[in-house]
């Protein structure tokens, strides 16, 4: 069977139907729908997407295309009554685009297709307005020479302005020198016919002046070269743009319609609007939109002339569409509450009234805020349209992030000077410091401040907890500073490449595209970053305050009936793990030690600790830190009661506890007792060219097992007093980038001589578990190796992409995003797990895993657990559980129940 290439609408019925978006468009399909719901829309056809896709293959359009288009025509001919290029009533098409999903004002359309010279005058004579037909004219020549022969449009501004100034003239008017201005001294619905003609002439000049065509008389010709402009149009940057930052993919291709033009100026009694079921930014359930009479739908984007709105209301003054027209609002309104309740989304709606009637000429589910689109979700389900399932799936995870924290003003005027990595969201505003002291300093004496650094390291926590945001000008999504401020709840932007930060001056520059300097900004001065967008800009901008709302609490309710996967937090401190529980975490996934020992005593004791010449020494020093250790323990139990938590022993290497200013080198020396000769030797010993893959993780308990000793004593020591509290404490003891069986064997031993020892003298016992994280290859391919010593594995994928990917995660910033921009990778793989090559690691490591220990529980605990498409690929894997940062907690519980509703495959995405 041949294929179809041409569907057409209207006259009460159509070829289509909505769910045929694929090979109509979504335009295409919902229009076809409104005909067969027997709403008026301006009949036409859709030529597939199929067409446009063999299109942007061969560059050439398929055969029968241009037939089908013709036998359309006739059929659209027949049922208007007018004739395309017809000298008595001639019929006017618009060529639209539509893709699957919308992709708003990216492509290209051209509109009153079927005018010339000719027709023109035909036009003229019926509608009985010589100025509404040449406005008509001008616009097609303006569109057309824009859309299909690439005139540059501003060029054709020029004739516009100068017959305003004339009738601006003529009427006694000063006519001002700014183009804005004058149009709205005088709109174009005040330019005679006259001067229309002038505007027509002169578009015509400029058509063959600057592509050396003439503008074609044959309406045939304008049409066929305009599809073909629609199809190429899907590859303009804009559309290219839109594609990447909206994971549209490139081969779907655009369908195109073509249909049959209405006008809303013919006068008073016609008109245009745009419409939304519901209010996008609050998600409010009331009619919202504006209209205006006697006008073109352009006129209403453009802000020329104010639009009007559509409901009657306490400062409506008689303007709006309810009181000027009050029946054509009736229909209206019958008709968005029909549409709403028949997609069972909020719809936004494009109208146009010609003499009087009405006609849809598009409708989709809206565009809304993540408020809005959640309260819309639960909304309907209160109102009987949803299921809290299908509500579950309305909602777009990653996008709830903008419930948490406040968010950039949506009405400010203020423009970013830089852009980085959008690393930890929500917006704020601080004044630049360029130290941790600093900001330690300014925060005491009550300033909110921005801690502006090339990268953090951990000697940066405090002031990062001090400030109020973090910028830096390496790193990449999973960098020190990203992965920190994220388990903060600190908005972040971090390997924003165009600062060069100078601490030593304490000056900041932000140079832009062609290198040269845009701003420089000194310490004090004050800065707003948006953590949400990677945005930066200098000076206060105005946020939003935000909080999750009663609805999202609904929502989230919903979720646990229908969610597999268990959502852990990583949360080093009580706070963090109060935070947690309070966001619906089930558990701790990862503690990260570390970060218990950067305080003033305990970095002292640390220090001693890795500058002690001996197991004694070392010992001495354990010893001092073990109490503190045993009240962090003691107290995160006490948060988390009978919930797993499970905490990591050591990990970082060491010379990242060690002090590099020489004034803290010096104090260090006096303290210790010791050179500062030595402690300038010990920390050159300690440094490596390659830390992450240097002597950290397991490694070091191997070299220095009484660490691995202190620790585990300090858990199980703070297990065993909470459970004489009373709580049923549930410890994991959790071995970092460990290789192979040999270590986790050599671990295990200890934890168990520790374990005998603690419990003898506390007279129970506390069941813990044991386990190892998989962030290397060797482990993954190894898994029925460890598995033997291992009750559980926990995918650390943040190490595990840096060394499946050779990438080292703190210096990607500076070559990723083109590999992303190139589609080399399909997404940032310290965001969105690389399922092809990680993701196999997992894979096998999961299948090797379950042949050594049939139940080995199976988490994963970096970045990738708070990110919703590797939430869906861990559901696949039959992950027991993801981690991620408190405030991704939401965002992880509604993904994972998405991921187990489209696991059932009765609901498709
Ligand atoms: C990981 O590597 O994925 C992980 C969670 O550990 P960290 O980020 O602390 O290296
Ligand atoms: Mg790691």
């Amino acid at each position: 069977m041949t294929r179809k290439l041409v569907y057409r609408f209207g006259f009460g019925s159509a070829e289509g139907r909505a769910q045929w978006k694929e090979l109509l468009g979504g335009k295409g399909a919902n229009l076809a729908e409104m005909s067969n719901m027997g709403i008026p829309v301006p009949p036409g056809f859709t030529i597939t997407t199929e067409v446009s896709v063999d299109y942007l293959a061969q560059g050439a359009v398929n055969s029968g295309v241009f037939e089908a288009v013709r036998d359309s025509l006739r059929w659209l001919e027949r049922g208007t009554g007018k004739t395309f290029g017809g000298l008595d009533s001639p019929l006017l098409v618009s060529v639209r685009s539509g893709a699957r999903s919308s992709m708003p004002g990216m492509m290209d359309t051209v509109l009153n297709l079927g005018l010339n010279d000719s027709t023109v005058l035909a036009l003229a004579r019926r509608s009985k307005s010589e100025r509404f037909a040449f406005d008509a004219y001008r616009r097609l020549l303006c569109m057309f020479g824009d859309v299909v022969y690439g005139v540059d449009r501003r060029l054709f501004d020029a004739p516009l302005d100068d017959a305003r100034r004339r009738t601006a003239a003529e009427r006694g008017l000063p006519a001002p020198a700014d183009p804005e201005a004058l149009a709205r001294l005088v709109p174009d619905s005040v330019l005679g016919a006259g001067e229309l003609r002038r505007v027509v002439e002169a578009y015509k000049r400029i058509i063959r002046a600057e592509s050396g065509r003439d503008f074609p008389d044959d309406p045939f010709e304008q049409l066929e070269s305009a599809i073909v402009a629609v199809f190429e149009s899907w590859n303009n940057p804009r559309a290219r743009l839109y594609r990447q930052m909206h994971d549209i993919p490139e081969g779907w291709g655009t369908a195109v319609n073509v249909q049959a033009m209405v006008f809303g100026n013919l006068g008073e009694t016609s008109a245009t609007g745009v419409a939304f079921t519901r209010d996008p930014s609050t998600g409010e359930r009331r009619f919202f939109g504006e209209w205006l009479p006697n006008a073109q739908g352009e006129d209403v984007v453009a802000g020329i002339r104010t639009p009007r709105v559509l409901a009657r209301s306490a400062d409506s003054k008689g303007t709006s569409l309810e009181e000027s027209q009050p029946e054509t609002y009736a229909e209206l309104f019958a008709i968005q509450s029909k549409l709403e309740q028949h997609f069972r989304d909020m719809q936004d709606l494009e109208f146009t009234v010609e003499d009087g009637t009405l006609y849809l000429l598009q409708t989709r589910n809206g565009k809304r805020s993540a408020r809005a689109a959640v309260r819309i979700a639960v909304d309907m389900v209160g109102e009987g349209l949803l299921h809290p399932d299908e509500a579950i799936l309305r909602v777009d995870p990653e996008r709830l992030q903008e419930l948490l924290f406040p968010a950039i003003d949506p009405q400010t005027t203020a423009t970013p000077v830089a852009k980085g990595i959008a690393a930890s969201p929500g917006a704020v505003s601080g004044r630049v410091v360029f130290s941790a002291s600093d900001a330690e300093v300014a925060a005491a004496a009550g300033q909110a401040v921005i801690l502006v650094r090339t990268e953090t390291s951990p000697e940066d926590l405090h002031g990062m907890k001090a400030a109020k945001g973090i910028l830096t000008a390496r790193g990449g999504a999973t960098s020190h500073a990203a992965v920190v401020a994220r388990g903060m709840g600190r908005p972040c932007v971090a390997g924003c490449a165009a600062l060069h930060v100078d601490a030593a001056a304490l000056c900041l520059q932000v140079y832009g595209a062609d290198g040269s300097v845009v701003a420089r900004i000194a310490a004090g001065e004050p800065i707003t970053i948006d953590g949400g967008s990677g945005n930066v800009y200098t000076g206060v901008v105005e946020t939003i305050d935000a909080g999750l709302g009663s609805e999202m609490e609904t929502l989230l309710e919903w979720t646990a009936r229908v969610r597999r996967l268990r959502v852990r937090a990583n949360a080093d401190t009580p706070a963090q793990a109060q935070k947690a529980l309070s966001f619906g975490a089930e558990g701790i996934g990862l503690c990260r030690t570390e970060h218990m020992f950067f305080s003033d005593e305990r970095i002292a004791a640390m220090r001693e600790m890795i500058l002690a010449r001996d197991v004694a020494a070392r010992e001495r020093a354990l010893s001092k830190l073990l109490p503190f250790q045993v009240e962090d323990f003691t107290e995160l139990f006490r948060v988390m009661r009978e919930r797993p938590v499970n905490i990591r022993l050591l990990d970082p290497p060491l010379h990242e506890f060690l002090p590099q200013e020489p004034g803290a080198i010096a104090e260090l020396a006096r303290v210790m007792e010791v050179s500062v000769a030595d402690v300038e030797r010990k920390i050159s010993d300690l440094h490596e060219f390659n830390p992450m893959l240097g002597h950290r993780g397991v490694r070091l308990s191997i070299t220095y097992p009484e660490i691995a000793a202190m620790q585990v004593r300090a858990i199980l020591e703070a297990a065993c007093r909470v459970k004489k509290e009373g709580h049923d404490v549930h410890p994991e003891i959790m071995i970092p980038l460990a290789f192979s069986a040999a270590e986790l064997g050599a671990m295990r031993a200890i934890v168990d001589r520790v374990a005998r020892e603690t419990f003898a003298r506390h007279g129970l016992e506390v069941s813990f578990g044991f386990g190892t994280m998989i962030e290397l290859p060797r482990a993954a391919l190894l898994a029925d190796q460890l598995a033997k010593h291992a009750e559980f594995f926990s995918f650390g994928t943040n190490d595990l992409t840096q060394t499946t990917l050779g990438v080292s995660r703190d210096d990607a910033g500076s070559f990723l995003p083109l590999y992303v921009e190139r589609q080399i990778l399909p997404h940032d793989p310290f965001v969105s797990l690389d399922i092809d090559g990680v993701g196999e690691l997992m894979r096998i490591a999961i299948e090797k895993g379950r042949v050594a220990r049939a139940d080995i529980a199976l988490g994963v605990c970096g970045e990738h657990g708070g990110d919703p498409r590797s939430i869906d690929f861990c559901e696949r894997l039959g992950l027991g559980y993801v981690s991620c940062s408190p405030f991704r907690i939401p965002i992880a519980r509604v993904a994972a129940a998405q991921a187990a509703l489209r696991r059932t495959k009765k609901y498709w995405h």
